[in-house]
């Protein structure tokens, strides 16, 4: 229940989500995304759909769908709008895309919601479906600060439609854009099995049973397998670590049914580390989380050395576990790492390693950081907030237009 919360947050957040959740109770809101596990968005969404539904609200989640295809269109798109890349979006892919956001609009029942929270660029089509009266927010999890042009342009086709967008940043918003726009961070949720604590013998029984070393340190990374989260660049980092320091190299993943990259990007992991026994790349079912838990408290260095990352939710989970995270010094990375103080932001695998020594050499630094950043978490980055972020949203855009709204 919401009052669980108030162990880590100031009670009065806790007092306007009950008063925002009250004026909220002849409303039906809806979210779409497309992957129900896998990926930060389903990870926000299973917590925050049901928290919301014990506090009275009346909301679904529905998930589009698509074959491998259309995913492999919408990750491409994905990638334009994180950083152009010498392609583009292609005829075929425009064809494949509305063909599924065609087939989805059969299937997608919107009609029956006051609110419409649509989750990235897969299922923003379904828009052409808004009826009179409706709000529609498209919520983008992706750092579109520097997109492809044309990847952008096919966004903003559909994005005029929409009565709001949301970022998690400001500098997401690239200029040019017509329909308000909101800056909301995601969060995670302390109460989930991956962020409780778990006892030093539920870590040692999860270690044990993935076949972790348990006498060397562990540098850690946990991601999808996707290129930008620099999989390759975390090895080469840990192989120069290596040289002074005996270590182990965790890379815990999973496949998102809605990233058709990931089985390629796994084979190159396994084949560029294969022949190193302290290397351990493992390929977790999406549920893993308590694995994931007692693998982040564990580590002794925890990486997340992306390229291009919207907010990455396994830097918060980490620094949550009172690790001092090393980063991709990008997007939402650098929105939770205060470079030196709750963490260190890199840009090469040789200022990854060169950081990781330093934490490996320092085990009060490693605490003493570990401890701001959890605090750094608990202040801005934990559920109620952006729960009391998203009913004010809403609150704004049907109160706004005198709608079911309860003034
Ligand atoms: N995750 C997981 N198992 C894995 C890899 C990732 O449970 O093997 C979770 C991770 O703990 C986090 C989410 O998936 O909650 C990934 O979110 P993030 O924002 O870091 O990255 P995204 O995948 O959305 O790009």
């Amino acid at each position: 229940m919401i009052e669980e919360y108030s162990q880590y947050v100031d009670k009065s957040i806790i007092r306007e989500i009950e008063i925002l959740a009250k004026r909220l109770e002849n409303v039906k809101i809806l979210h779409v995304n497309s992957t129900k596990e896998g990926g930060g968005v389903a990870e926000i969404l299973m917590r925050l759909v049901p928290l919301m539904r014990e506090l009275g609200i009346k909301v679904d989640w529905k998930v589009i769908k698509g074959n491998k295809e259309f995913f492999r269109t919408t990750k491409k798109l994905h990638n334009l709008l994180h950083l152009p890349q010498g392609d583009t979006l292609n005829s075929y892919d425009l064809v494949n895309y509305l063909q599924t956001t065609y087939e989805n609009l059969r299937e997608i029942d919107t009609e029956n919601y006051d609110v419409v929270f649509i989750h990235d660029p897969q299922p923003m089509g379904l828009v052409v479906k808004k009826l009179k009266g409706q709000r529609w927010v498209w919520r983008c999890h992706i750092d579109t600060s520097t997109p492809e042009r044309r990847a952008w342009e096919f966004i903003e086709g559909f994005l005029n439609a929409y009565d709001a967008v949301v970022f998690h940043l400001p500098e997401f918003a690239n200029k040019g854009i017509k329909i308000p726009t909101f800056i909301i961070p995601p969060s995670i949720d302390p109460l989930h099995h991956k962020n409780v604590e778990l006892d030093a013998k539920r870590i040692e029984e999860v270690l044990e049973k993935l076949g972790i070393n348990r006498e060397k340190p562990v540098l850690l990374q946990v991601s999808r397998f996707d290129r930008l989260k620099d999989p390759l660049g975390v090895y080469r980092a840990y192989r120069i670590v290596k040289e002074k320091y005996d270590c182990c190299l965790v890379l815990a993943g999973s496949f998102a049914p809605d990233d058709p990259e990931g089985e390629e990007v796994y084979t190159e992991v396994i084949n560029a580390t294969a022949e190193d026994k302290d290397v351990y790349v493992l390929n977790l079912p999406p549920d893993s989380h308590i694995e994931i838990n007692a693998l982040q408290r564990h580590a002794t260095v925890v990486l997340q050395k992306s390229i291009k990352e919207g907010f990455g939710l396994v830097v918060a989970e980490a620094m949550w576990k009172g690790k001092a995270v090393i980063g991709g010094n990008t997007g939402g990375i650098k929105s939770q790492i205060v470079e030196g103080i709750t963490g260190y932001l890199v840009n090469t695998p040789e200022g990854a390693a060169y950081r990781a020594k330093q934490l490996l050499a320092d085990s009060r630094l490693r605490e003493q950081m570990g401890k701001r950043a959890k605090e750094y978490v608990r202040q801005r980055f934990l559920i109620p907030r952006h729960l009391r972020d998203y009913l004010l949203l809403t609150c704004f855009l049907l109160g706004s237009k005198g709608l079911k709204f309860k003034a």
